[in-house]
């Protein structure tokens, strides 16, 4: 994915400027800066998450290969198939562990129960939690601990079959040994997926990404008009 000459308002109020950077496929991209800055803005704007908030105004141009996400014909739904997102609160819908992953799948009109259970397996087994939840696949998926629920969630991600992950900060409400098992995953992950992740932590920028996009505000202009410099491998 690229940006090209970004800008991003929220009402009067603007929140990133002059944005250009390109987001390599099968590659790591860390978004690191103060809180703030513009992270999470720039994340939401790379799979139309801000059309749904009020006074949100974009102008430049993001791409996904080759294609302006914001042009016309652009078919959201199919866009955020393409473009999937985890959030920092693992948020597992309230219903079983196979319905959960399933849930992308079946809004995408596949009923076939053979097909589904396929895609639920090779999913979970994708986020590295197969093993952990395959007995019981019927318990919800809100009673299990918040690593498990992370990659379940990250398995209902992956169940439509993204080209692109989102990641909003997934570790920082996890325990150390969970975080571990995240970042690994983050690892295995990228042989498929162009990964994007937002996190606070140098370290684990340093840790799992190929490419690091430092995000900072001008105290000059009262804050906001964030823009970034990349840095490479
Ligand atoms: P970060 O992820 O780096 O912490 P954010 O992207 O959450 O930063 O926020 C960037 C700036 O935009 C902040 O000043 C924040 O207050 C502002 N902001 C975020 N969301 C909204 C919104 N929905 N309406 C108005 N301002 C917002
Ligand atoms: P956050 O506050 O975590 O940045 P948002 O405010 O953007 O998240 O979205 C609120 C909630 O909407 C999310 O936490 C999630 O439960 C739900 N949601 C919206 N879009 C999606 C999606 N594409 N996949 C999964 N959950 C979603």
């Amino acid at each position: 994915m690229q940006a090209k000459n970004m800008a991003l308002n929220y009402g009067n109020f603007r929140a990133l400027e002059d944005i250009d950077m390109d987001i390599y496929e099968k590659q790591v991209t860390a978004l690191i800066g103060p809180s703030g800055s513009g992270k999470s803005t720039f994340l939401k704007s790379l799979n139309r998450m801000n059309d749904l908030v009020e006074g949100c105004k974009i102008t430049g141009e993001i791409s996904l290969e080759g294609k302006n996400i914001y042009g016309k014909n652009i078919d959201v739904n199919e866009l955020r198939k393409n473009v999937g997102m985890v959030f920092q609160q693992p948020n597992p819908f309230p219903m079983s562990i196979y319905d959960n992953v399933a849930y992308g799948p079946r809004t995408h009109g596949i009923k076939d129960k053979k097909k589904l259970d396929e895609l639920v397996e090779q999913s979970l087994k994708g986020a590295a939690i197969w093993d952990e939840v395959k007995d019981d696949l019927n318990k919800n998926g809100l009673a299990v601990s918040g690593g498990q629920q992370q990659r379940i969630c990250i398995a209902r991600a992956l169940a439509v079959k993204p080209d692109v992950l989102l990641m909003d900060e997934p570790t920082s409400a996890l325990d150390p040994i969970s975080t571990l098992k995240v970042e690994e995953l983050v690892q295995e992950l990228r042989k498929d997926y162009t990964i994007v992740i937002v996190t606070h932590n140098m370290q684990q920028a340093a840790r799992v990404s190929d490419y690091t996009a430092f995000f900072y505000a001008d105290p000059a202009k009262g804050g906001g008009h964030s823009t970034v410099i990349e840095f490479g491998e």
